[in-house]
């Protein structure tokens, strides 16, 4: 046997920094937070779809495209040591769903709506707003090609917003065209940028010939008036994909959902076409866009599947759990706090419980402290500060005449109660038509 005053202490292990716990309170705002989405998601009939968070690096570097941040810098990769395998943990799901769809043929029977929630990983100067593990919900609409789809899923993410009480959010649009459209762009843009190579920083010069439209994305200071100037994709669209912007833009106005052009919003991944969009607030500092998206019709092949188009979105949820900080999100109380008197009691307190449970009354039971229960005094003052509204006694008096005592204890004013312990279930259906 050890002895545990001359052993060394365990030493304190931490947290991974920019991985956060989510504690209570505050994890019932998540909880709330995901309610919300979920009843938002039955309403436009898109199915919840769960992906392992760890795939085959070749996946991101295939669907993301190598010359991304997140595929240069951000991913959590290793190797799997038995087999050697290269695996990355998930820094975004769309690539995933995707992934899922081809190999279990989701779309032999048409489109497939569907959605995720959960952690996602990518290695980033953790700061506000910015984690190393952090959340999001996605929708991706597979197999949907015409602009209605568009407008769907961003009138999705719109109602999100407003079901939460987000206001202060500016919707920013662009079409990213067609991949020969881009290439002509990326040919006037290189030129541009070949003429004003001295402004560039490091990083842009480097990306000029790899990815060039990235470069419309830099926050360098230094060089946003080059990037002002630089030729817009916009400019090198052709009908086809003018038409589908616009359309897009239509069914929005009629949905009174206002939005702007942004021609330089870029978005971070290769795999987008056609339509992008984010929407931004201005209340987060510098991390302001809580959900972005577009479509990605060239995907599905990329990663190896039959060509289908798609359309989606991802949601901060960090961010957007900041955002609406201020503003509660309904969480339930306790309707009820347990006292007990004597351990013996406990196999009926647990049947009465139960009962009251079955009937949705949400109820906490004292339970012993090393190994005594404290006293009544102690317990009521526990009572109290849980919350709950109501006091439930189990006492000695209680137990030999096959009751509990139900005590108010928000409102000074109310009798005492002694309801049969046969009979609880009336007072559980009292309280829910009283609610
Ligand atoms: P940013 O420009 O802020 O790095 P991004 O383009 O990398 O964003 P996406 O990959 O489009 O972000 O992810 C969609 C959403 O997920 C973002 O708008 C943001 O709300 C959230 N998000 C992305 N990265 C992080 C992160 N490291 N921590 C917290 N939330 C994040
Ligand atoms: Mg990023």
């Amino acid at each position: 046997m050890t002895d545990s005053v001359t052993a060394p202490k365990a030493e304190k292990l931490a947290a991974i920094k920019g991985m956060n716990d989510i504690l209570p309170p505050d994890s019932a705002r998540w909880e709330a937070l995901e309610d919300n989405v979920r009843s938002l998601m039955r309403a436009y009939a898109y199915e919840n779809i769960r992906t392992p968070i760890v795939e085959h690096t070749a996946l991101f570097v295939r669907g993301l495209g190598e010359v991304t941040d997140i595929v240069e810098k951000e991913m959590y990769s290793f190797e799997d040591k038995l087999n050697g395998d290269r695996l990355t943990l998930r820094p975004e799901n769309t690539a995933g769903v995707v992934r899922a769809a081809i190999e279990h043929s989701l779309l032999y029977n048409g489109g497939k709506r569907l959605y995720y929630m959960g952690p996602m990983f990518r290695h980033e100067r953790p700061q506000r707003g910015r984690y190393r593990q952090f959340h999001q919900i996605g929708a991706e609409a597979l197999g949907f090609g015409g602009p209605e789809v568009d407008a769907e899923v961003i009138l999705m993410a719109h109602a999100l917003c407003q079901r939460l009480g987000i206001a202060d959010v500016e919707l920013q649009i662009n079409s990213l065209g067609q991949p020969g459209e881009r290439n002509a762009h990326r040919a006037a843009l290189i030129a541009h940028f070949e003429a004003h190579h001295d402004a560039l920083d490091a990083e842009a010069k480097r990306r000029l010939h790899l990815n060039p439209l990235r470069l419309l994305d830099s926050k360098n200071p230094a060089m946003q008036d080059v990037i002002t100037a630089a030729p817009k994709l916009m400019d090198f669209l052709g009908e086809a994909s003018k038409a589908h912007l616009a359309a897009v833009r239509g069914m929005l106005d009629a949905n009174g959902v206002a939005h702007t052009v942004n021609h330089r919003l870029v978005r971070g991944m290769d795999y987008y076409n056609l339509t992008v969009f984010e929407f931004v607030t201005m209340q987060l500092g510098a991390q302001g866009t809580i959900c972005a998206g577009g479509r990605y019709d060239y995907l599905m092949e990329q990663v190896g599947g039959k060509p289908a188009p798609a359309v989606g979105w991802a949601m901060g949820m960090e961010r957007v759990l900041e955002l609406i900080a201020q503003q509660a999100l309904p969480v339930a109380a306790l309707d009820a706090y347990a006292l007990v008197t004597d351990v013996a009691f406990f196999p009926r307190v647990h049947q009465c419980l139960e009962a009251l449970r079955q009937r949705g009354v949400r109820v906490q039971m004292q339970a012993a402290v090393d190994g005594a229960l404290p006293g009544m005094k102690a317990q009521f003052k526990r009572a109290d500060n849980s919350g709950a509204r109501f006091a439930l006694i189990f006492g000695a008096d209680e137990m030999a005449d096959g009751v509990v005592t139900i005590k108010a204890l928000r409102d000074p004013q109310a009798a005492q109660l002694r309801q049969p312990l046969a009979d609880v279930a009336q007072w559980a259906q009292s309280l829910q038509s009283a609610a």
